[in-house]
C-alpha cells in the first residue's frame, strides 16, 4: 500500500462536479479578481466565527504582514513570537519594520509556552503573535492576560486551525486580529494562494482592507499593496467551506484512530491536547529519538511522511543574526530532532491508517531489534 501525505485529489473527486460548476460560473462571469464571490466568501467566513469582518487578501502571510502595518508595526518596534511555526509568522514581522523575538515553546504541544512570554517583554514590546500550530490552540486565556496587563496586541495565527476551539470559542476571535491561510493544504484549501483577516474591530478592518488594495480604490487615501483573492479561490472556497466541520470530524476519527492504535509504542509520543480545548489536526505530530530511522522505515514502506518543521525557527540561517544557542529554545530545539508528521486527511482509509500505524510500530521495534543486537555485538 502506498500513502501521501496528504490527497487533495481524493478530496477533489467528492466534491468534483460543484467544484467544475463553480469554477466555469467564475470564468462565465468573469469574476476573476474579488466580485461577488469573494464578497460572499468573506461574509461566509465571518459568519462562521462569529466576527465582525474577513478582509479576504491573497494568502496567509500578506494577511499577517497586512494586519501588523494595519497595528502600526514600526522600526524598532519588538513583536514576541513562537520558536517553532512556518516562517511567515516571523519574517512578516521584520517585513513590517518589527524586530523579531522568539519565545519557547511547551515540549508537549508544540506551541508558545505562556509562562516564558513576560521574561520576554521590554519597553519596545507592541505585540505577541500565538501560532494555533498543528490545528492545536495556544493556551489564550494566559497569553490575553499577559497582553492585557502590557498593553500589547495580540494576532493569533490561525493558519493551521480552522474551526478549532479554546473554551468552547472558535481561534481567531480571542485577539484583536487573526489571520488564516488558505493555502490548498490547509485545512480549508483554495487551487491556490488565498488567505485573509478578521478581526471585530472597524477602524482596523477599514485600514487593512483600504491597504490591501493600493490604498482604495477611485480616491487613493494612502499608498498601499496589492493583496487580493481572486474569484476563482473564493468560489472554490465557497463550495469547500460547508463541507469543512465534516472534514475537520474525519480529522478528528484519523488522529483518534492512529492514538489507540499507536498506544504503548515503543518510545513514541502522540500528540498531547491541552485542557479545554479541540484539535482540528492539521497535522498529526509523533516524537521520538528515533525519529530519522523511523522516516526512512517509513518512507521504505511507501507512506509519506513530513518533518514541521525540520528546524525551530531561530536556527534557521535568516536568524543566524540573532545570535542564539541550543539553550535560548531547549524545548524547540529538542522537539526539532524528534517530530515527525505522520499522513493525515479526511479520505484516508481504515485500512491506510492501520497501515500507517502498523509500520510505525514496525519500524520502532525493528529499530530496537537492530540497536539491540548491535548492543551484543558490542559487548562480545
Ligand atoms: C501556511 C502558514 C502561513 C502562511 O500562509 P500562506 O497562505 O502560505 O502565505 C502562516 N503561518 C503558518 C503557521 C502557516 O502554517
Amino acid at each position: 500500500m502506498k500513502v501521501p501525505f496528504v490527497d487533495l485529489h481524493a478530496q477533489y473527486l467528492s466534491i468534483k462536479t460543484e467544484i467544475n460548476s463553480a469554477i466555469a460560473q467564475v470564468i462565465t462571469q468573469s469574476a476573476f479578481i474579488r466580485g461577488k464571490h469573494v464578497d460572499a466568501f468573506e461574509q461566509a467566513w465571518a459568519e462562521t466565527l462569529k466576527v465582525k469582518h474577513c478582509i479576504s487578501c491573497a494568502n496567509g502571510t500578506d494577511a499577517l504582514y497586512i494586519v501588523m502595518r494595519g497595528l502600526g508595526v514600526k522600526t524598532g518596534d519588538e513583536v514576541i513570537t513562537t520558536a517553532h511555526s512556518w516562517i511567515a509568522t516571523s519574517e512578516t514581522i521584520t517585513q513590517a519594520g518589527g524586530r523579531v523575538v522568539f519565545c519557547d515553546t511547551q515540549e508537549d504541544t508544540f506551541n508558545i509556552d505562556p509562562r516564558l512570554i513576560e521574561s520576554k517583554i521590554t519597553k519596545a514590546t507592541v505585540g505577541i503573535i500565538p501560532v494555533h500550530l498543528c490545528g492545536q490552540p495556544a493556551d489564550m486565556d494566559e497569553i490575553m492576560a499577559i497582553a492585557n496587563k502590557h498593553n500589547l496586541w495580540v494576532i493569533e495565527d490561525c493558519a493551521q486551525a480552522h474551526l478549532a476551539t479554546y473554551k468552547g470559542k472558535v481561534v481567531g476571535t480571542f485577539g484583536d486580529a487573526a489571520t488564516f491561510s488558505f493555502y490548498p493544504g490547509k485545512n480549508l484549501g483554495a487551487y491556490g494562494d488565498a488567505g485573509c483577516i478578521v478581526t471585530n474591530d472597524d477602524t482596523l478592518a477599514d485600514w487593512t482592507a483600504t491597504f490591501a488594495r493600493h490604498g482604495g480604490k477611485g480616491e487613493h487615501v494612502m499608498e498601499g499593496i496589492n493583496s487580493r483573492m481572486d474569484g476563482l479561490q473564493a468560489a472554490i472556497l465557497n463550495v469547500k467551506l460547508p463541507h469543512l466541520p465534516a472534514w475537520t470530524t474525519a480529522r478528528r476519527r484519523v488522529a483518534a484512530r492512529y492514538n489507540e492504535l499507536l498506544r504503548g509504542a515503543d518510545s513514541l509520543t502522540t500528540p498531547k491536547v491541552g485542557d479545554d480545548r479541540s484539535h482540528v489536526y492539521h497535522l498529526y505530530v509523533v516524537a521520538t529519538d528515533k525519529r530519522d530511522s523511523l522516516k526512512k522505515a517509513l518512507a521504505d514502506s511507501e507512506i509519506t511522511t513530513s518533518l514541521n518543521y525540520p528546524k525551530a525557527l531561530p536556527f534557521y540561517p535568516a536568524y543566524t543574526y540573532l545570535g542564539h544557542k541550543p539553550a535560548d529554545f531547549p524545548a524547540a530545539y529538542r522537539n526539532q530532532s524528534r517530530i515527525l508528521s505522520l499522513p493525515i486527511f479526511p479520505e484516508m482509509t481504515d485500512e491506510m491508517i492501520e497501515y500507517v500505524a502498523d509500520q510505525t510500530r514496525r519500524g520502532l521495534t525493528g529499530l530496537s531489534a537492530a540497536r539491540a543486537t548491535a548492543a551484543k555485538l558490542a559487548n562480545v
